[in-house]
């Protein structure tokens, strides 16, 4: 059977869709293989967000070419979005697929393959039988059945336009899936036996914006609350995490919401503060301040007094300053965060930051984003260390020995590896696998960030 490789870059959206397009090759025949050596399709899903983005995607493609000559490389997502014309002539690659185009991916691949012409029709009306969900550009992925954690993404695109964030012009504008849609794509997982349910989109906070009508991010109805409502309704649901949220998406509504079902709904925060000075908040576009970032941490904080608050931060950005990077660094420390991740900036063609002069040194701010890295280190070890000796509840995602040892997450977002106490028999593991979680008492840190822990 003919094989296929994806390589997903970026964001959790992005591998979202690398999914999905991996459950339309199986249904039309093809097998995914984790070796692209042995494919003979190879999607390369890019990234756009920064240059250093699109510039990774572009050595994958020289690199898959050096190494699989024959196969059919194909550049889909952000990059191939906004750079298709350009792409388009590379010779490198045989096929560029845009956003806008990406639910065709398959049958485009087909029609590409030098094929026999029975074999081609046969693939091809496989792939047009797909029975996924699709609602413009959005779409379910119906391929992580065997995975301990799914994916549901509920909505795609961004109308904000930050000034360094190339999305809304690579993604376009915030797109909704329907709520009943999504409860029906969640049934089904559950019903699967799916340990954790991941809500996921590109800003998630605008859910149901595109739906019409006056449209409140804050308050019930057609929102993200609306849609959460409908969710925590479903019998059986073990685990909902939320990705990525922006501060003033989050209400006290939403918050009395989500505590109220603390048994299902993991307490931890993803929430973006890029800088922590007001004036490169301005500069960026983002629509609050670093007084009100701190406000939103202490507001969660009142409701889930332990969650694991984890956040973005861009460095070097155009003008930022010294003055403005120790402003970054005060915020994170006052705000005790559990986790950073820090983003060098990088200028990204097409953004309105791109025409801003780059007056920042590349040694300053390499050195200012291993200053950040450092200090989420030691911010996570910290978070961290409150929670030994205690016992909690872990899901199991993989197996790391034959000796039943494997690797968790908690609730509140902590990496476990499990030793087994007493000697666990294989098929006791891989009912563990299967999504459910067990109690683990949390002994100590091992090295990068992972908690050893033993069965209670
Ligand atoms: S909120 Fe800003 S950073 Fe996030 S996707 Fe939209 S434009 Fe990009």
């Amino acid at each position: 059977m003919m094989k296929v490789h994806i390589k997903n870059l970026g964001c959790k959206a992005n591998t979202f869709d690398g999914h999905a397009i991996a459950g339309r090759f199986v249904r039309a025949g093809f097998v995914m293989t984790e070796d692209p050596a042995l494919a003979k399709i190879i999607v390369i899903n890019s990234c756009a967000v920064t240059q250093n983005a699109g510039k990774e995607a572009l050595y994958f493609v020289r690199r898959y070419r050096r190494n699989a000559p024959d196969s059919l490389i194909i550049l889909a997502g952000c990059l191939s979005q906004i750079e298709e014309t350009s792409l388009k002539e590379k010779n490198e690659i045989d096929l560029v697929v845009p956003n806008t185009q990406k639910s065709d991916l398959v049958r485009l691949a087909i029609e590409k393959l030098e094929l026999g012409t029975q074999q081609k029709q046969e693939y091809l009306a496989r792939a047009s039988r797909d029975n996924l969900s699709t609602d413009g550009d959005v779409f379910f992925d119906q391929s992580l059945s065997l995975r301990t954690r799914a994916f549901v993404k509920v909505q795609d695109g961004c109308d904000s336009f930050c000034s360094y964030c190339i999305v809304p012009y690579s993604r376009g504008r915030s797109l909704s899936v329907p709520r009943g849609l999504i409860v029906d794509e969640i049934k089904r997982l559950v019903g699967q036996n799916i340990g954790e349910i991941v809500l996921t989109g590109i800003h998630i906070g605008n859910y149901g914006k595109d739906f019409g009508g006056d449209f409140n991010p804050t308050s019930a109805g057609k929102g993200l609350l609306g849609l959460l409502e409908e969710i925590l309704k479903v019998d059986g649901l073990k685990r909902l995490r939320l990705s990525s949220l922006e501060i003033n998406e989050v209400s006290r509504d939403l918050l009395e919401l989500l505590s109220k079902n603390k048994e299902v709904f993991c307490d931890h925060f993803h929430l973006p503060l890029q800088s922590g000075s007001d004036r490169v908040l301005k500069m960026m576009k983002r629509i609050y301040s670093a007084g009100t970032f701190q406000e939103c941490v202490a507001l969660v904080r009142t409701f889930f007094s332990e969650a694991n608050i984890g956040t973005d931060v861009i460095v070097g950005f155009p003008g930022e300053t010294e003055k403005d990077f120790n402003e970054t660094m005060a915020v994170l420390e006052s705000a005790e965060i559990g986790y950073a991740h820090v983003f060098p900036y990088s200028k990204r063609p097409g953004t309105e930051a791109s025409k801003l002069p780059q007056d920042v040194k590349q040694a300053d701010l390499k050195g200012r984003a291993e200053i950040l890295r450092h200090m989420s280190r030691e911010m996570h070890q910290k978070y961290a260390r409150c929670f030994l000796g205690r016992s909690f509840p872990v899901l199991w995602e993989q197996d790391v020995d034959d000796e039943g040892r494997r690797l968790g997450k908690t609730r509140n977002y902590l990496t476990v590896a499990g030793e087994a106490s007493v000697h666990v028999p294989r098929r006791t593991t891989s009912r563990l696998m299967a999504g459910s979680e067990t109690q683990i008492k949390l002994e100590k840190m091992l090295q990068h960030d992972v908690i050893l822990g033993y069965f209670d």
